[in-house]
């Protein structure tokens, strides 16, 4: 049902992600009239707070986490914010909370940015006091389980208050810039998808290398490791767009039919096709940076890098290798997509002492946001010696190109989508579940196979076993 929310309710609203994220999005779509000029916002969080005691504390948040040039609208932001402190285990709290929200004909948005084991109490508490009718949709964090059965767990408990074309569940990958321009890419040029399948690209590679360690994460991390935390949610997304069929139009169904069906043709992987690795003390940046077990406190079996090799089992990808690999303090914080095409069938200027490289797509989504196509050029000059060629890059610096629109956060535009009710760039459920099948089908390998993570030096690509995986075919990582 479509309908714009006149009211945002923010469980966790004293949380990590509420105060670097949330409110901060909150803020800037204020400040630039995006959202409507009654929308209020409701937190809650067990910390006993009344409304200035909220607002002094997103204050405290906005002033941390706004960019300096936006920090004039908070205190006009401040006004829409309202508080009711609420233990989400506790059913009779919740009335409290509905009257708080009043009426919710006018239509309500839910955010839950707390721990996805608060899920089924919060739901019931929103069934019983009358916050989960049809003019509530509702808005779910990850991690939605830890594998395929609790995913289920979840969502069955989700779906038994709340219809598939009420609930959105987030991946903030798909609220960056550069993840849509992928679309736009493959789906508004004529050029590269004439070139995109298996008679013409030779792989593709997915990075997301992080140079932190387990800052503040330690509870959570621990018990998910890399596969988990970062393969089964943002990689396979990013993997899916890179691989799916052209939707017959940019809107919910459309796309998520054509991301599913990729997803259900992950071949199953075999160990072999892995890598799994755990930092040791190394260097980050020049600084001498503690090992996982140091940063943890005792020994772990859990992987902080891993390094796969997917295919995908359709007519379009048959035998192109999808090289995915992600970790914890590597050399540097980076996320790309590479899509390297074959070689030209037959070089015109070999017998003249040229060598051709096969052309490369490099899609940077994050520090920096960039397209770069490498093309082969002559190196200028009378040749006298024979035919230069060189990589040079085409490059599109996001940033550059589009100076005049305000760069938005991932989660800007999902927290607009939530309350406007677009559900395009959010994850269904059958989505959810095929990538949990195809991860638990790894980690089952791991465990018949006793697969314990390699170590590798802080600082350093990962294991010498990832470089391995991909040089096995001739590939090198792109670094
Ligand atoms: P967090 O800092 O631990 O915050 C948890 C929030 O939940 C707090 O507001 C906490 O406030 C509230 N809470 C805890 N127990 C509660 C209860 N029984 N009843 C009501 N409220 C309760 O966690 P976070 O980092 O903000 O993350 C929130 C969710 O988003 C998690 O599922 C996390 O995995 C996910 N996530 C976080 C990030 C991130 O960057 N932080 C990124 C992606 C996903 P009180 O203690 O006052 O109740």
């Amino acid at each position: 049902m479509t309908f714009t929310a006149d009211c945002l309710l923010l469980f966790g609203a004293t949380g990590d992600l509420a105060q670097r994220m949330l409110l901060p999005s909150l803020c800037a779509l204020d400040a630039d009239q995006l959202v409507a000029p009654d929308l209020r916002i409701v937190g809650t969080a067990r910390q006993k707070l009344d409304d200035e005691g909220y607002r002094d504390f997103a204050r405290a948040a906005l002033e941390k986490f706004l960019p300096e040039e936006r920090k004039p609208a908070i205190e006009p932001f401040l006004q829409r914010l309202h508080y009711q402190p609420l233990d989400a285990t506790q059913t009779d709290h919740f009335a409290a909370l509905a009257a708080k929200v009043g009426p919710v004909e006018g239509g309500l948005a839910i955010f839950l940015s707390t721990a996805p084991s608060l899920f089924e109490p919060t739901i019931a508490g929103l069934v019983g006091s009358g916050l989960a009718g049809e003019t509530t949709r509702i808005g779910l964090e990850k991690p939605l389980g830890t594998d395929l059965a609790t995913s289920r767990q979840i969502n069955d408990a989700v779906a038994a208050a709340f219809p598939e074309d009420r609930i959105f569940r987030i991946d903030h990958y798909l609220g960056k810039e550069t993840v849509q321009n992928l679309l736009a890419l493959r789906f508004a040029n004529l050029l590269f998808e004439p070139l995109w399948n298996a008679a013409h690209i030779d792989h593709v590679q997915i990075t997301v290398a992080e140079t932190v360690g387990l800052e503040g994460r330690v509870g959570f991390y621990d018990g998910a490791g890399a596969l988990r935390d970062m393969v089964q949610n943002h990689m396979l997304q990013l993997l899916a767009l890179v691989a799916m069929e052209p939707p017959a139009s940019f809107d919910a169904t459309a796309v998520r039919d054509e991301k599913v069906k990729v997803l259900r043709s992950l071949r199953r992987i075999e160990c072999d096709q892995t890598v799994t690795g755990q930092y040791r003390a190394g260097a980050i940046g020049g600084s001498a940076v503690p090992g996982y077990d140091q940063e943890l406190g005792q020994p772990s079996g859990t992987e902080t890098f891993v390094a796969l090799k997917a295919h995908i089992d359709n007519w379009r990808w048959k035998g192109v290798p999808f090289y995915l690999r992600t970790g914890k303090r590597l050399p540097e914080r980076v996320t790309e997509i590479v899509v390297r095409f074959r070689d030209v069938p037959h070089s015109i200027f070999a017998a003249r002492g040229a060598r051709t490289s096969p052309n490369r797509l490099i899609i940077g989504i994050q520090p920096e946001e960039n397209i770069t196509l490498s093309l082969m050029a002559k190196v200028p000059g009378l040749d006298r010696g024979g035919i230069r060629l060189r990589e040079v890059p085409l490059d599109i610096a996001m940033d550059d190109a589009f100076a005049g629109p305000k760069k938005r956060i991932a989660y800007e535009r999902l927290l607009l989508d939530l309350v406007e009710g677009d559900q395009t760039l959010f994850v269904r459920r059958d989505e959810v579940e095929a990538q949990w099948d195809w991860i638990d089908a790894i980690r089952a390998c791991w465990a018949d196979n006793a697969i314990e993570p390699r170590p590798y030096t802080a600082g350093s690509w990962g294991p010498s076993a990832a470089i391995a995986l991909a040089e096995r075919d001739g590939v090198t990582w792109h670094e």
